[in-house]
């Protein structure tokens, strides 16, 4: 009898179901301490102006030093962190972090770039302005150097109560822009309503850019429709020159991309900016 018992649970904790369910267990109990354990880093990619050949601008990319798993990805955590709420609190840190970099970088006396930061949707449904607000006059960085990255879903969902909140970070000074451009369900009216300033053309089309018409076909109308509505355009993915030189010469100005650089700690960008890199 008891040895039956045990065979059948160890079917059932064998199940890969219950595996999974395990593994978020441990996943989301460590996540909840990952902040007051200093295990997160964020790491900066630059985006770079392919005319004058030099760095505007970093993305500020979220890494999660795990005690005994490594490393991280976003792709695997970020997606717990909102099902758990703690993307609020880690999202702070994320815009805080990035923010007093960047202000560091000036004060350095390095060339002024702009910080590019991402945000969940949870985030938008808290007084996200109020705290932007509030961590520019902490780290006395300019609002005009922040950018935040939404997607196209977070967008629309909700999009009257966004209307607002857009308008008032936009109004602080804040840029914004729409991540993964393309791969969503965007109501193009929308764009011409939101103070949205750029568009970020998704690397799904810019990896199969030269071999598919298709994608070379979606990412010059992307181009073409960013620059009519008077936005910016960069590219993200860019991994060889000949994506580049296609891209640049549909019109787009600014590229992110392994091409440049993978997204590295805060000293090795640093060492761009102090080098100034041509790339
Ligand atoms: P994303 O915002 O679209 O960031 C760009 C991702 O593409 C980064 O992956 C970057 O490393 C990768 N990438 C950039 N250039 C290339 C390239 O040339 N080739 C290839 N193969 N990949 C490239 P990463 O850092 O793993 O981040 C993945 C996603 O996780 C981000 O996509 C973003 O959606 C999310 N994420 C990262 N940090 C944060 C954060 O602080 N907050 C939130 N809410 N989401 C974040
Ligand atoms: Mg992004
Ligand atoms: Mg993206
Ligand atoms: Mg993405």
């Amino acid at each position: 009898q008891a040895k039956d018992m045990d065979r059948n649970n160890f079917q059932f904790f064998s199940s890969d179901l219950n595996v999974k369910v395990m593994e978020r267990m441990v996943l989301e109990s460590s996540l909840r301490r990952a902040l007051e354990r200093d295990e997160f880093e964020l790491f900066y990619q630059a985006q770079v102006d392919v005319v004058k050949r030099t760095i505007i601008g970093f993305e500020a990319l979220l890494r999660w030093h795990h005690p005994e798993l490594g490393m991280i990805s976003p792709e695997k955590f970020i997606p717990l962190a909102e099902e758990t709420g703690l993307i609020l609190s880690i999202g702070e840190w994320v815009i805080r972090t990035a923010c007093r970099q960047a202000k560091a970088w000036q004060d350095a006396g390095l060339p002024p770039v702009r910080m590019a930061v991402n945000l969940s949707g949870k985030q938008f449904r808290t007084k996200l302005d109020q705290v932007v607000a509030s961590i520019l006059l902490e780290t006395g960085l300019g609002a005009s150097w922040l950018e935040l990255e939404l997607t196209e879903s977070i967008l629309m969902r909700n999009a009257a109560e966004n209307q607002q909140l857009l308008q008032a970070l936009s109004g602080m000074g804040c840029s914004l822009s729409i991540d993964d451009f393309g791969t969503g369900y965007s109501s193009l009216a929308y764009l011409k309503n939101f103070p949205l300033g750029r568009l970020k053309i998704d690397r799904s089309f810019v990896r199969d850019i030269i071999t598919s018409p298709d994608d070379r076909a979606i990412a010059k109308i992307i181009i073409d429709m960013a620059h009519t509505l008077k936005m910016e355009v960069t590219a993200e993915g860019v991994e060889d020159h000949d994506q580049l030189e296609l891209l640049k010469s549909y019109g787009c100005r600014e590229i992110q991309g392994f091409l440049f650089s993978k997204p590295v700690p805060a000293a090795a960008a640093e060492e761009f900016l102090r080098k100034g890199i041509l790339f």
